[in-house]
């Protein structure tokens, strides 16, 4: 284990995904984890008992973090391991189409999950860890948030108000010993990609120089460094993560 021990991190959208990868890792790091998930409650209770058999405490919570309530419940409930030191904002979903058809709903969805979400659960973690000094917050965005992607004009939209999040929240908060930071994956194995027709996923991985899709652990390993000591001096940053698909 290591120094960590007895910190709390907080990880929505951690049933699956990156998200699930972060808290893993931060679990084996020494972190106690308070995660949530949407309606994945199999895939929550794994990670529940993985993490539990790791020796730290974990707390699983169903939330919509669309629903600002139910996050300050959550974030008010996990006080009890002690102050949340690290909060991690993984919760995303897609609904890609060309916008001369995008449906008000699809725009909607992916704005409450995407970009509120990160809003809730920032504004929630906020107070305490001004009132204690120390603190930070790792947004999970998009490289289609820095560089756009066609037919996510919903998704680049959100990922990129999530950018702006971090950047003002960096600037308003660091003078409390506060660190805010995003981190920009590109393509990443997991269910979201999953959904990709073999045709997109191949014309995808022409763009990508390293030839392949990154893993969720290798972005997992990206938080770990931001939540290091390493990263004491790293805030208001863009972390990108992508194989080179943007050069
Ligand atoms: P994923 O495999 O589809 O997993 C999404 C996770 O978010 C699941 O745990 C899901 O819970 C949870 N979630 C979705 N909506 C939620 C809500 N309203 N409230 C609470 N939890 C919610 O997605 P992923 O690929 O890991 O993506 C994770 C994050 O990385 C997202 O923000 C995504 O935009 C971003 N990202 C992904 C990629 C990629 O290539 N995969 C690239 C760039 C950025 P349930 O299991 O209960 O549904």
């Amino acid at each position: 284990m290591t120094d960590n021990n007895g910190r709390v991190a907080l990880v929505s959208g951690a049933s699956r995904g990156i998200g699930r990868a972060v808290a893993q890792r931060l679990a084996a790091d020494g972190f106690d984890i308070s995660f949530c998930y949407r309606s994945d409650e199999k895939a929550a209770d794994e990670l529940e008992k993985e993490l539990v058999g790791l020796g730290v405490r974990v707390l699983a919570r169903r939330v919509d973090v669309s629903d600002s309530e139910a996050v300050r419940s959550w974030v008010g409930d996990t006080e009890q391991f002690g102050p949340i030191e690290l909060a991690v904002t993984s919760a995303g979903i897609t609904r890609d189409g060309p916008l001369v058809k995008m449906p008000d709903q699809d725009w909607r969805a992916v704005m409450d999950t995407n970009l509120d979400g990160v809003f809730h659960v920032g504004r929630s973690v906020v107070f305490p860890m001004m009132k204690r000094r120390r603190g930070s917050v790792i947004a999970i965005s998009s490289v289609s948030g820095v560089y756009g992607l066609a037919t996510q004009t919903n998704y680049s939209a959100s990922k990129a108000g999530v950018i702006g999040f971090v950047k003002a929240m960096a600037k308003e908060v660091g003078r409390y010993g506060i660190k805010v930071n995003a981190v920009a994956p590109g393509m990443i194995e997991t269910d979201m990609t999953e959904a990709l027709t073999a045709q997109a996923r191949a014309k995808l991985l022409a763009g990508i120089p390293l030839g392949r899709f990154g893993t969720a652990a290798e972005v997992a390993d990206m938080v770990a460094y931001l939540a290091s000591p390493g990263a004491a001096y790293v805030t208001g940053s863009v972390l990108e993560i992508h194989g080179g698909i943007s050069i």
